[in-house]
């Protein structure tokens, strides 16, 4: 194969990281990479609705923008325990860079570096996507999407353990950065959960 797009989200990625300037990440690109790798975009489907609406979100929990009109991107997380959705929220793509720049270059890199070394390419919808745990052995799992309007790329699930994993290799600086932001700028979210821009990593 020529032309191989996991290979080219690697060196996008890597590209990426080692900028400085966090707002020249573009997403475009990214959305034009997974167009390569998943496909067209299909509508989003009812999991990623909000729980509390039964629709789709439609405003970002930062800035509070609209989602749909016009079509803005955004990731969708939601977290569950047992069967019970404890929280969920969508954020814009602006709101997901200003968040980012809270990640020292250091933590952006491990949790970069753990991702990629970690994704599991060939795991099921149900399957966590970094351990291949599968769902129904969870106590704890999120799910997470990259949206534009109300089309989604890309889903994944991970489970609380890979996630705790990821936060760990977060410094304590960053942490500390991560949830006073979180505090201020998105009361929808526990500050003592990180929101991870998994898409922008
Ligand atoms: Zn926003
Ligand atoms: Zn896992």
């Amino acid at each position: 194969m020529d032309y191989d797009p996991w290979e080219e989200l690697e060196k996008f990625l890597n590209q990426s990281s080692g900028n400085q300037d966090a707002t020249a990440f573009s997403w475009e690109e990214m959305e034009k990479i997974c167009k390569e790798l998943y496909g067209e975009a299909v509508p989003i489907p009812q999991e990623f609705y909000s729980c509390y609406s039964k629709e789709l979100f439609n405003a970002c929990v930062g800035c509070e923008k609209d989602l749909l009109f016009p079509p803005q991107l955004y990731e969708i997380q939601k977290v569950y325990k047992g069967k019970e959705v404890i929280f969920e929220y969508a954020l814009c793509e602006q709101c997901g860079q200003e968040l980012l720049k809270e990640y020292s270059q250091e933590s952006k890199k491990a949790l970069e570096k753990y991702f990629l070394e970690n994704l599991k390419y060939d795991a099921m919808n149900d399957e966590c996507r970094l351990c291949k745990k599968e769902k129904k052995e969870m106590r704890e799992y999120s799910i997470m999407s990259m949206n534009k309007g109300q089309e989604m790329f890309y889903s994944l699930l991970i489970c609380n353990s890979c996630l705790e994993k990821m936060n760990e290799l977060i410094s304590e600086k960053t942490r500390k950065a991560i949830s006073d932001f979180t505090e201020a700028k998105f009361p929808g979210i526990p500050a003592d959960f990180s929101p991870l821009p998994v898409f922008q990593i």
